[in-house]
């Protein structure tokens, strides 16, 4: 059978993928050896629509697809005309085509099927062995051996704080406190990621699946995704998800015979972006205003409704039925000695090819750039790599050797986050970054702590009169001292990291600064 694929995730969708289905949809009427599937985002999001035919498993990806070069293809049964031939970006034969070494630098396991299967089809991601891993849990291991698995994967959170995972899982199954709960956390809120909405969007069942595993293994009977309201086809995909997993006996009670029971339900967000903070965002799942509270406790010891809790991203239970499928050496073959596996980036600004993109722990900057991004837009010089997004810091073109994983980022004064890559070029300039960084925080400052509230708007002040030309030398050194100090005096993270982007800046562009200044003594 032939294969053909439509990325309908949202990126797809933005740039008329619907219209390339539709066209398909009609040309394939009646031909039964051709089959056609929805999918989620195939990662080369730069040359939406993409649409890919699979023949006798060789993959041809072609770019900037339309309803009528569609019709072309399946009119010229899949043997691509000139025409075709030119919008050809991947092939599994052509080894000249643009994008298979892009392809072939990277490794998948968060996003294995995303782009390849139906995410509105449980039997397709069935195909690709989902809820394996959950059976394997239930069945034959113990919950401790399940978190020792974990633990031994060297898997650490990928909403950017890099916590161990297995340790987190842990510390709540230790927790004295019934029931416990699990949460994932879907409230993805930098500007320019789209990691988690991507895997959402695209294999809602390793999510689902993940957290089965996590709540077996914490003992917890009831979880909780807290997704962004903002997030339609995420949350549309992820209810038709759970509808089918209940249906097949993997959620729901005695799941497997085993007498384990377990339910998800989906909490929307309402569009803040301090939700995305652990304690606030339990605070929103109990119907209170999603305000930060100082932890210890923790979520692990008093969570939602006080009880024992673990939260993890969406990314980070993706990787989890793979870990328990494949083993825990096979994940840590992958990465460094203290990042291990891999992690999905959302490649986005000056590269020449943006997209969804998961590359081993380890791999140097320059490489997701140049290798994987092909270099910058218009042939124009690259100045920085904005990592982090608000909580983060540009790292500079002279560090882009640097290793991505936790300890190397955060060395730079940037952070690895949750995966958000925003690349600058050299007409980029690194006040403005720093000024939309910190306007969008101040925005989003839940108010709570004065260092956050009123620190970010005086900063916020300062960088405004640097920019439109009014600032005074000394404003340089009064924004890095109010800097330190929000840092230091703010409760949550988003406090604590609000500066990044202007100390990254001030530290390592201090002269651009200098530049806006009146007295340019
Ligand atoms: Fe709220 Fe900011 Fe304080 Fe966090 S640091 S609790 S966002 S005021």
């Amino acid at each position: 059978n032939t294969i053909v694929r439509v990325g309908m995730a949202s990126c797809g969708l933005a740039s008329g993928a619907d219209s390339v289905y539709e066209e398909l949809s009609k040309v394939l009427v009646g031909d039964e050896n051709t089959i056609l599937k929805k999918v989620g985002c195939i990662g080369l999001c730069s040359y939406e629509p993409l649409v890919e035919v699979e023949i006798e498993g060789k993959r041809t990806i072609y770019g900037y697809m339309t309803p009528e070069l569609a019709k072309e293809l399946v009119g010229s049964s899949f043997r691509p005309t000139s025409a075709l031939k030119e919008k050809i970006i991947y092939s599994d034969e052509e080894t000249q085509a643009p994008e298979n070494n892009r392809m072939a630098k990277q490794v998948r396991i968060v996003l294995r099927n995303c782009g390849i299967i139906d995410p509105e089809k449980i039997d397709e991601a069935i195909s690709r062995g989902a809820y394996e891993a959950f059976s394997k849990a239930v069945k034959e291991m113990s919950p401790d051996e399940v978190i020792d698995e974990v633990y031994r994967s060297g898997l650490r959170g990928r909403g950017g704080a890099g916590f161990p995972t297995g340790l987190k899982w842990k510390f709540t199954r230790q927790a004295k406190g019934e029931p416990k709960y699990v949460i994932c956390n879907a409230d993805e809120g930098d500007p320019g990621a789209f990691m988690d909405r991507s895997v959402l969007e695209g294999d809602p069942h390793t999510v689902i699946e993940g957290m089965a595993i996590c709540a077996y293994a914490v003992g917890a009977s009831h979880g909780y995704i807290y997704c962004r309201a903002e997030y339609p086809l995420a949350i549309k995909r992820l209810n038709i998800a759970l509808d089918q997993a209940r249906e097949r006996g993997f959620l729901g009670d005695n799941v497997f015979g085993s007498g384990f029971n377990f339910d998800i339900e989906i909490k929307e967000g309402a569009g803040a972006f301090v939700c995305g903070e652990e304690t606030a965002l339990i605070a929103s799942i109990e119907g209170k205003r999603g305000m930060p509270r100082p932890r210890p406790p923790f979520p692990a010891e008093s969570g939602v409704w006080g009880k024992p809790t673990n939260i993890n991203n969406v990314e980070t239970y993706a990787n989890v039925p793979w870990i328990i499928r494949h083993g825990a050496s096979e994940f840590s073959a992958f990465g460094t000695e203290k990042s291990k596996g891999t992690k999905v980036f959302a490649l986005a600004g000056k590269v020449a090819k943006g997209g969804l993109i998961e590359i081993p722990m380890g791999m140097p900057i320059r490489e997701v750039i140049y290798d994987i991004g092909g270099g910058i837009a218009d042939g124009k010089e690259i100045k920085a790599v904005q990592m982090g997004g608000p909580s983060g810091g540009c790292i500079p073109s002279w560090l882009l050797d640097t290793p991505v994983d936790y300890e190397s980022i955060t060395a730079t004064g940037a952070i690895m986050g949750s995966g958000g890559m925003i690349v600058l070029d050299e007409t980029s300039c690194v006040v403005d970054v720093a000024k939309f960084f910190l306007n969008f925080t101040q925005r989003e400052s839940c108010g709570k702590c004065p260092f956050c509230r009123i620190g970010t708007k005086r900063m916020l002040e300062i960088l405004e009169r640097i920019s439109n030309g009014e600032g005074k030398m000394e404003d340089l050194d009064l924004l890095y001292e109010l800097a330190l100090q929000v840092k230091e005096g703010s409760l949550c993270g988003l406090g604590q990291t609000a500066p990044n982007p202007v100390l990254t800046t001030l530290k390592y562009f201090r002269e651009e600064y200098e530049t806006h200044v009146k007295d340019k003594k």
